[in-house]
């Protein structure tokens, strides 16, 4: 007989991460900014005590292994709660993300047959919009604003109150689905990506690494990215798994009170949005005396390209930004930059070459460049679709037939995003395939339109896109908000970037505004810019 391993096939699963919480950190503090901007805080040992509470009152109210158990919910404590709960009653955690629209809301409910809803109060109206069009079974309520949770729906507390106490976590396989997540859709319909307990796992583990996120027991975490959005991209996971204290936002997520929350509670990490951040950064600069951050604090920025202004805004405040590239679809960690230790002695401009890509691919996570021809080299410069695969990499759609648009035969991940890597292993990401633009049958970068648009000193914020021409089929039109008492015009812009684009290359024309359109997660929401600006009348 061939020789087996002697190991134990202990299964990988999110319930040893809970019990972890109560033997090894119990005292460790859990911060939450309420809707009334109180801070409410309790510790590992309570989180432990009312998430075990939750399983038990999810099992006890009838919730079977799989079933979907949906939260409509800020980022706080209770959310925490849900992240584990739900998982040691066996279920699936589906959260749901309240910027969509509610008829977009009621059709993931319904696509994923959640059977419970648990939601703060202070969403209670959004849950009106949508309720007629959705049937879930109960109702459970999170007195945020502390006010009596209205008759028709549960009391969170009082559902967690319940429990007895004596409540072993159901122990599933480690491939049995523990949360769900839909895809925004940005470029489409929502899509729904099913996560095992393996998978959450393994992501946890090589995240948490120093040349991942880098998260540990020593550190505090602030996730602004919302928890409904590819689980604030496993910060809540790893902050658990190490024992690091966790803050959390509430429904506060302007720059204030963002700011406010780094300095009383010491924050040492957080991960957000390009566009959170600039406006974070736009503050900062309007009052440099008046915040006192930890020095070194760590910013993961991703979701969306950011621009190098915000790398070198953030280093005069002795912050450090640090780039991740993912999708809902791989957990969401694809790849991130930071810098291998030959490229700590590179000067500062060099560095931020590196630092500005969105950097190697995570261990366990492959990746290779597919271009018209097959494979494209690593060479830097040869632009190709990106496709992945690995244990976090989702290998389908739920309850979707698979299709050839977003996997491979050969069973890769089709990301729908365009790119380069350098011979460091380091990828560039130029576009989404749906945002290329293509002018004379030449490809042009908008990302790279956009950075530069960005880093002009007049400009807060811009979005490049793909705009009709009679000519050349398609120009890019940049989409420019200025930042406020300044001014520039479309020609000094041109002129600022003339000295790193060609000619070809430039903006075609530029369209003013005060503000650009988002999805629901913050990204620029280019669908929108370009069916605002598709009759955009050339000079
Ligand atoms: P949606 O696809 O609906 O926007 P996701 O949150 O899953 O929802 O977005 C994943 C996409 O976000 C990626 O495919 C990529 O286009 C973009 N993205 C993520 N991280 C980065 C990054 N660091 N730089 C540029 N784009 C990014």
């Amino acid at each position: 007989m061939r020789m087996q391993s002697t190991m134990m096939p202990v299964p990988l699963s999110l319930n040893h991460f809970l019990e972890r919480a109560r033997l090894y950190h119990p005292k460790v503090e859990i911060v939450s900014r309420m809707p009334d901007k109180s801070l409410h805080r309790h510790t590992y040992a309570d989180f432990h005590r009312r998430a075990k509470g939750l399983a038990e009152a999810l099992v006890t109210a009838g919730i079977k292994p799989g079933d979907r158990v949906a939260t409509l919910m800020w980022n706080h404590y209770a959310h925490l709660e849900c992240y584990f709960g739900i998982p040691a009653a066996g279920a699936v955690m589906h959260n749901l993300n309240l910027r969509l629209f509610p008829h977009d809301i009621a059709f993931i409910v319904n696509h994923a047959k959640d059977r419970f809803l648990i939601v703060d109060d202070v969403l209670l109206p959004l849950l009106a919009q949508f309720a007629k069009d959705v049937n879930f079974e109960r109702i459970i309520v999170v007195p945020l604003t502390g006010k009596p949770v209205e008759q028709g729906h549960e009391d969170y507390e009082a559902f967690i109150g319940k429990a007895t106490g004596d409540f072993n976590c159901v122990e599933v396989d480690e491939n049995a689905p523990c949360g769900m997540c839909y895809t925004s859709g940005t470029t489409g319909n929502p899509k729904g990506v099913v996560y095992s307990h393996r998978s959450t796992v393994l992501h946890t583990l090589v995240a948490a690494l120093p040349g991942g996120i880098n998260v540990s027991g020593t550190d505090t975490v602030l996730p602004v990215v919302p928890m409904f959005h590819a689980n604030a991209w496993g910060l809540p996971f790893m902050s658990t798994f190490v024992g690091a204290k966790q803050v959390f936002p509430g429904p506060h997520l302007d720059s204030e009170s963002l700011l406010d929350l780094y300095q009383r509670e010491r924050v040492t990490v957080t991960g957000g949005v390009p566009t959170i951040w600039l406006s974070l950064l736009q503050t900062l600069r309007a009052n440099p005396a008046k915040y006192d951050l930890v020095p070194g604090m760590r910013m993961l920025v991703g979701g969306s390209a950011a621009p190098e202004s915000l790398f070198r805004g953030f280093d005069e405040f002795n912050l450090e930004v640090a780039t991740a590239w993912g999708m809902t679809e791989t957990s969401p960690l694809g790849t991130v930059s930071v810098l291998k230790p030959q490229m700590r002695s590179l000067s500062k401009e060099e560095q931020y070459g590196f630092r500005t890509k969105q950097g190697m691919a995570a261990p366990l996570v492959d990746i290779r460049l597919i271009g018209d021809e097959g494979e494209v080299p690593w060479d830097g410069s040869s632009v190709g679709e990106i496709q992945v695969r690995g244990p976090w990499v989702t290998g389908g759609y739920h309850d979707l037939p698979l299709n050839e648009s977003s996997f491979t035969a050969d069973g890769w991940l089709r990301t729908g995003d365009v790119g380069c890597i350098d011979s460091e292993g380091f990828l560039r990401l130029t576009d989404r395939t749906k945002d290329l633009i293509k002018s004379g049958g030449e490809w042009i970068s908008s990302v790279d339109l956009e950075n530069a648009v960005m880093g002009h000193p007049a400009v807060l914020e811009a979005s490049v896109i793909a705009v009709p021409h009679p000519r050349w089929a398609e120009r890019p039109l940049a989409v420019v908000v200025l930042r406020p008492g300044m001014r520039a015009t479309g020609e000094e812009i041109r002129d600022h970037l003339a000295k790193t684009f060609a000619k070809w290359q430039l903006p075609e024309g530029f369209a003013f505004v005060n503000e650009i359109p988002r999805t629901s997660t913050g990204k620029f929401l280019k669908t929108k810019l370009r069916e605002m600006y598709k009759d955009w009348k050339w000079e």
